[in-house]
């Protein structure tokens, strides 16, 4: 039986209505930035395989420390314990992250790291004596499946079971181009004059599930600014975009005012395996300090820092900033802009956007954004017919490779597109 067979009568996946579902496509092996199937086709990973990966599958560096690291140390608990990789880990993060940041606190994923930001947010407030527990976000926002991450995110049918379980959140626009001022302007309303807001979360300059949805770094730089001037915590949502997504390392790299507090996951372990990193200032950390132990952080998880994840981490980071990863990110930046350059006026295309390694654009086929749209089924097999594995966010198909990616492979992947374009356009006319 093929693993695609064994697979279908034992296993639920993530994000996929069973019913009527194309098998799954059973993986043997990764390479570089491709993934191979048990028929033998070489897939393009042109996602990253959900946004983690970022020097190739089963790198051989990456390998190397990881398995070292296995026959040292595979795990230890971390509460009263702590070990090299962890401590190692936190160094070059906290070397390389905004320099107000001090603490690193690790969990075990996207969502556990933006939880683990929510609670310290809220905490924080409670610890001083203050009542603030109100939570702003931006609209369309993404930033994980648990609860806490789920009520800070868009409400929408992935949600819509668990509407009424969720804590209330402000929702503002976010400032994409030409609708800056209005949401300055919701923002500075929402806070003039409320002392109960404890913290504004956002994914900074790209939101991710929404369909790339990008914005400038002033306008969230003003924003932040606010939000200082009032007393309020910033929660910068880096799950996506940290580790060189943007072009510079993080996001908030872009920005002059910084987060007072900052998640971490997906690309970490440049895809190894699963880790999340909440990192915040010194002042948020020493509100948590007290001879009353009910002012601890009273959150962790089985696996905290485990120590196998760090030294991936560890390895990927040093990789990512090495000089050759680094031309990586600009070579693809700019084959992304000129790419842009030569389909900007395809009458398929709404609107192109890039930001580093980030390229999405906006097919004018009816139906609006919807992830239920059928298009996306189209567009997606149209890929993976091609061998390409692209994963439409309905009308918006974006590319986010590996850094390893060769221009050869995005060029291959940029035809694909060409051709999905004009048969596009061919059956629009
Ligand atoms: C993917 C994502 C998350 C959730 O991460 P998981 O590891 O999937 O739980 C949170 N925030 C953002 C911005 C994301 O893109």
């Amino acid at each position: 039986m093929t693993l695609s067979e064994r697979d279908r009568s034992i296993i639920w996946h993530p994000y996929t209505q069973a019913l009527g579902a194309n098998p799954p496509i059973g993986i043997v092996r990764g390479e570089g930035t491709y993934l191979i199937a048990e028929d033998g086709r070489r897939y393009l990973d042109m996602i990253s395989s959900w946004w983690v990966n970022l020097h190739g599958h089963a790198h051989p560096y990456i390998t190397q420390k990881v398995s070292e690291q296995l026959s040292i140390l595979e795990h230890a608990i971390f509460a009263g314990f702590t070990h090299e990789p962890a401590i190692k880990l936190a160094e070059m993060l906290l070397h390389v992250l905004p320099a107000n940041m001090g603490r690193i606190f690790y969990s075990d994923n996207g969502s556990t790291a933006v939880e683990v930001g929510l609670k310290m947010g809220v905490q924080y407030w409670d610890n001083l004596g203050l009542k603030k527990t109100k939570i702003i976000a931006f609209r369309n926002g993404y930033h994980g499946d648990t609860f806490g991450a789920m009520a800070v995110g868009d409400r929408s049918v992935f949600t819509q079971a668990f509407h009424d379980m969720l804590f209330e959140v402000v929702f503002i626009d976010v400032p994409v181009s030409g609708h800056e001022h209005e949401a300055i302007r919701q923002l500075k309303e929402l806070v003039s004059g409320k002392e109960d807001i404890a913290a504004f979360i956002f994914e900074p300059l790209v939101q991710g599930t929404a369909g790339m949805i990008m914005y400038k770094a002033e306008p969230l730089d003003e924003m932040l600014r606010i939000c200082k001037a009032n007393n309020i915590l910033t929660i910068a949502d880096e799950v996506m975009t940290g580790f060189g997504r943007t072009g510079k390392l993080f996001a908030m790299d872009y920005l002059e005012n910084q987060p007072d507090i900052i998640c971490l996951s997906k690309g970490i372990t440049g895809g190894t395996m699963p880790l999340g990193v909440t990192a915040c200032t010194n002042e948020i950390y020493n509100a948590f300090l007290s001879e009353d132990r009910s002012k601890a952080l009273f959150h962790g998880h089985s696996y905290t820092a485990n120590p196998t994840a760090c030294a991936a981490a560890i390895a990927s980071m040093e990789l990512l900033l090495n000089t050759e990863c680094q031309s990586q990110l600009l070579m693809i930046d700019n084959a992304h802009k000129a790419f842009r350059e030569q389909i900007r006026e395809h009458k398929i295309v709404i609107n192109e956007r890039s930001l580093g390694t980030i390229l999405a654009i906006e097919l004018n086929i009816g139906n609006g954004t919807s992830y239920f749209n059928n298009m996306r089924d189209y567009l997606y097999g149209f890929f993976l017919d091609r061998n390409i594995l692209m994963r439409p966010l309905g009308n918006i198909i974006y590319v986010l490779p590996p850094y390893c990616v060769t221009e050869e492979q995005l060029k291959t992947t940029y035809s694909a597109i060409e051709e999905l374009l004009d048969t596009l356009a061919q059956n629009n006319s």
